[in-house]
Order: structure tokens, then sequence, then C-alpha cells
């Protein structure tokens, strides 16, 4: 049996948990908050008028297959634990000329309302990105997502499928792929998805084509409760197997003896040993701050800015619903370039589910892409002025909920920093804008490392596959 220490209780941490305990590892996760969940998390607001609840982090469950196989895996099952809704609309889109288009998973339907929506080729421009990204997402699922791409040979194994390099063109864009789609509220459509890897789609490569494919064949959903059940399910999971969670237990540092890891300083003093090391850590706080030695600095991904609306009054919106500007360009050159954006794309959560508003009421979350660098979000005034902004935006674009707010609260980059330690606030660690994000194994022997900043990348089931590919490094108890 391996003693092992997890860094970190997000959704990638106890993923990994569960799997090794499962497998007959003795593990302990020491995570800093008072909370499991990372990001996965969910505040509750109590009023005159009753409690408002909301899903800080994650909106939209994609691929659920991956944490049903994950349960499981574990002896449990997922829809035994969660309720499980799926969307239609997966999400509403309005474009700045007033055109609006409901996603949905079934995929002639989705054709056809595109059809009708923007008519001219717009379907069949539609229909043939489709087939692109059901192969790219094909080749990515088989040999990218659900593989360990640091082992020995990973790379040749990924050059011999040159039919599914012509269709994932490596050294593209997702802007490049989209050029395809002649009608450009199409091209803003696809844009989007680039910002689901932290990204910007002028520079993510075209092997992102895999994330609307996902979304878009396998469905979106809801969590009734919100998706931070999720978080709890896991750490269940976590305590059937056996896995030991210790909360408000930060580490200080991981320790290495020669090439290998030796166990955990933790916060406020102590060492916790350990054959197997496991950070669910940002990689850049990993190797800045907790391994000796210099980081290599990189870019890092987008943030967002999130605003919590207790509305008065109910209906009219759809689960999701996001509106562009007329120059989504402008939003991206913003963000990357450190300021905030005039005029971004504004996407709201509106749950219809009495689990989290009171009566007449709406509990509404209100996302918008943020710089990670470059804005101090803490300077006076700042964040309040951008929250105001924003629901300016939205009034603009028909959306006006300004006479009907219970309360407005928010949540800046800055704020996710401190809540989960991600640098900067960026959601995705390093931004997708290459084929290969920071590696599962760690740069000593015993190192791993899972969640949304290294392979396979962000986003609840990204983050799950990640901790099933480091589970199946370790392996189990020989
Ligand atoms: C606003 C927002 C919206 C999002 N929307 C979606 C969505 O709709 N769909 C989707 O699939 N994904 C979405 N995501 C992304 C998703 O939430 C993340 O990719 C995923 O939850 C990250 O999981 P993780 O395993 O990387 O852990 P994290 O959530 O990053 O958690 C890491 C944990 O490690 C702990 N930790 C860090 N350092 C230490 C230390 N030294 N000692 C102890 N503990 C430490 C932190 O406190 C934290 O709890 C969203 C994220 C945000 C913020």
């Amino acid at each position: 049996m391996s003693r092992v220490v997890v860094v970190g209780a997000g959704v990638g941490g106890l993923a990994v948990a569960a799997r090794l305990a499962r497998s007959g590892h003795r593990v302990t996760v020491l995570e800093r908050a008072g909370t499991v969940g990372g990001k996965l998390a969910a505040y509750e607001r109590h009023t005159e008028v009753g409690t408002f609840r909301f899903d800080t982090g994650p909106s939209l469950l994609t691929l659920p297959h991956v944490f049903e196989e994950l349960f499981a895996t574990c002896g449990a099952d997922l829809r035994d634990r969660v309720d499980l809704v799926p969307l239609d609309p997966v999400v509403r889109h309005r474009f700045a000329d007033g055109t609006w288009l409901d996603s949905t998973s079934d995929h002639e339907a989705f054709v056809a309302r595109i059809g009708d929506a923007f008519g001219g080729t717009a379907a069949d421009d539609w229909r043939r990105l489709w087939r692109r990204a059901e192969r790219v997402w094909r080749a990515s699922w088989r040999d990218v997502l659900t593989r360990d791409l640091d082992r020995p040979f990973a790379a040749a194994r990924l050059a011999w499928r040159l039919r599914d390099l012509a269709a994932i063109a490596p050294g593209s864009t997702l802007r490049s792929a989209g050029r395809t789609l002649r009608d450009p509220r199409l091209r803003v459509l696809l844009d989007r998805y680039a910002t689901y890897a932290g990204a910007d789609p002028r520079r993510a490569p075209a092997a992102l084509l895999a994330i609307p494919y996902a979304e878009l064949a396998h469905g979106g959903w809801y969590v009734r409760g919100g998706l931070a059940r999720i978080a709890t399910a896991l750490a269940d999971l976590c305590a059937e197997t056996g896995a030991v969670v210790r909360t408000h237990q930060g580490v200080d540092r991981i320790r290495v003896a020669g090439d290998r890891v030796t166990g955990v300083d933790l916060d406020g003093g102590g060492f916790l040993p350990a054959d197997v090391v496991v950070a669910n850590a940002d990689a850049a706080e990993v190797y800045g701050r907790l391994l000796p030695g210099p980081a290599a600095p990189a870019e890092r991904s987008l943030g967002g800015f999130v605003l919590l609306l207790g509305v008065r009054g109910v209906g009219g919106m759809a689960h999701h619903t996001v509106t562009f500007p007329a120059g989504y360009d402008a939003e991206f050159d913003a963000v990357f370039g450190g300021r905030l954006a005039a005029d971004p794309a504004v996407f709201v959560t509106v749950a219809d589910d009495p689990a989290v508003r009171p009566a007449g009421h709406e509990a509404w979350f209100v996302l918008v892409n943020a710089a990670s660098h470059g804005v101090n979000w803490r300077s006076p005034g700042l964040a309040e002025g951008y929250a105001d902004r924003i629901l300016d935006v939205l009034a603009g674009r028909g959306i006006d909920v300004r006479d009907r707010l219970v309360f407005r609260e928010f949540r800046t980059p800055a704020d996710l920093c401190d809540a989960t330690g991600a640098p900067g606030g960026a959601i995705y660690g390093t931004p997708a804008h290459r084929l290969r994000r920071p590696g599962n194994r760690g740069t000593a022997r015993g190192l791993f490392l899972v969640g949304g900043s290294v392979h396979p990348g962000g986003g609840l089931p990204m983050v799950a596959l990640g901790a099933r590919i480091v589970a199946s490094i370790i392996g189990p108890v020989r």
C-alpha cells in the first residue's frame, strides 16, 4: 500500500483520491479552504424574501458519462447521488444584430434552427464543420484526452494517425477553422468555444473544435440544486472509498529527496510523509511555490468576473443565455491585454429550480471573461463600477434586470485567486494556445499533477479524465 497525499480537494483532487483509495492506497487529501470542490463552489444568501443559492463556478455540465464511469469504478451510481437535468436549449445565443439562436444536442434540430435563424448557406456550412469536428473529437478522445501523454513514445503514436491530423490541422487556429462558416454570426458562435479552455480563438488550436462537438453531441446538463452538489457527491465518494479529506489544512511545500518525493510540509508546521504526492493546485503554484526551484513564467488563461443577482419576478430567461457584442475581438484584445472589456459577451444562467430561489424570485449567475493580469481588481470602486457596466450592457441587449434586483454581488478574478489559489484568478491555468498542456507526471518520481491547469485541461469532465489518467499511471496496490 502506498501512502498518497493529494494537495487540494478540487474536482481533480477528489476524483483521483477516490480512485486511488478504491484501488487500495492509503490516501489523504489536504485542502487549504474550509470546503471541498475548489472552483466548483456554491454560495447562499439569506434575505427577507428567502434564500438564494448560487453556483459561483461551473454552471454547465458536459460529458456526464465521465463522472458516471468514475462513480461506477468506485462502486456507486452517479444518478443516485445527483439529479442530472438535460438542457434544451443548451445555450440561447443573442447576436449583436438581435438574431437569436438556441443550441441543442439534437443535431438535425440544431441545423434546422441555424437555417431558420441565418438562412443562406449557414446550415450547410455548419453541417460541413460538424463532420470535421466529429473527426477531431474522436481522435482527441482516443489519443489525447484519455491518454498519458508523458509516457514514452506518446508523440510517435499521435503521429501515426494522419487522416485525423488533417482535421486537427496542427498549427492552425480555431478562428481559421471557422473561416468555412460564411455567416459571421456562426463564426462568433464558434469563437466562443475557445473561452471554454480560457483561450483566444485567434490563437487557440483548431483542435478545440472538439469542444462544441462534445457539448452539442453529448448534451449540456444542469444538476438540480446546483452543480456544486457534484463536489459533495465526490466528497462522499472519498469517504466511502476510505480517502481521508482534511479541510483547513494547506500544504506549504512538497518535499523531494534526490529525485523522489518524500512528503509534504504542512501550513502551520508538521510534515506528512508520502510515497506519492498528487498536486491538484495550479501547475504554476506547484512549480513556482510548492517545489524548490524557479518556475518558468507562463501566460495565464482567462479569468471570470461574476455577478450573483437576487432578482424579483420569474420567467423569460432560458437556463443559459449568452449575448454577444458587435466586436468580439475587442474583448479578446482587452482581456488578454490586461484590461477590462468595455462591451463583452455576457453569459447568464437562470435555473428554473425551486431549490435555488425563493418563490417569485430568481437567482441569476452572470459571467464575463476577465483579465487574469494587468487589472487591479481591488482598486476602490473598480469592481462595483464594472458590475454596473455589465448590467448596462445587458440592458442594452434587451435584458434589463436593473429595477428587479433584490441584491447584487460580484466575484472578481482576485477573489477566485484567494479562494482557490489560482494565480491571477486564471480559471484554466495556462490558456489552451498550444496542443500540449503541462503534463500529469511531475518533475520528481512519485509526483503527479491533476486539475484544470494540466493535461487534458480544464472544465469538469476534463479534470475528471485527468484524474483517471493519473490513477492509471500510479496503478493499484501491488
Ligand atoms: C466562474 C467559473 C465558471 C466555470 N464554468 C464551468 C462550466 O460551466 N463547466 C465546466 O465544466 N467547468 C467550468 N469551470 C471550470 C471548472 O470549475 C474547473 O476546470 C474545475 O473545477 C477545476 O478543478 P481542479 O481539479 O483543477 O481544482 P480547483 O477547482 O482548481 O481546486 C484546487 C483546490 O486546491 C486547493 N489548493 C491549492 N493550493 C493548495 C495548497 N497549497 N494546499 C492545500 N490546498 C490547496 C484549493 O484551495 C482548491 O480547493 C468554471 C470555472 C469558473 C471559476
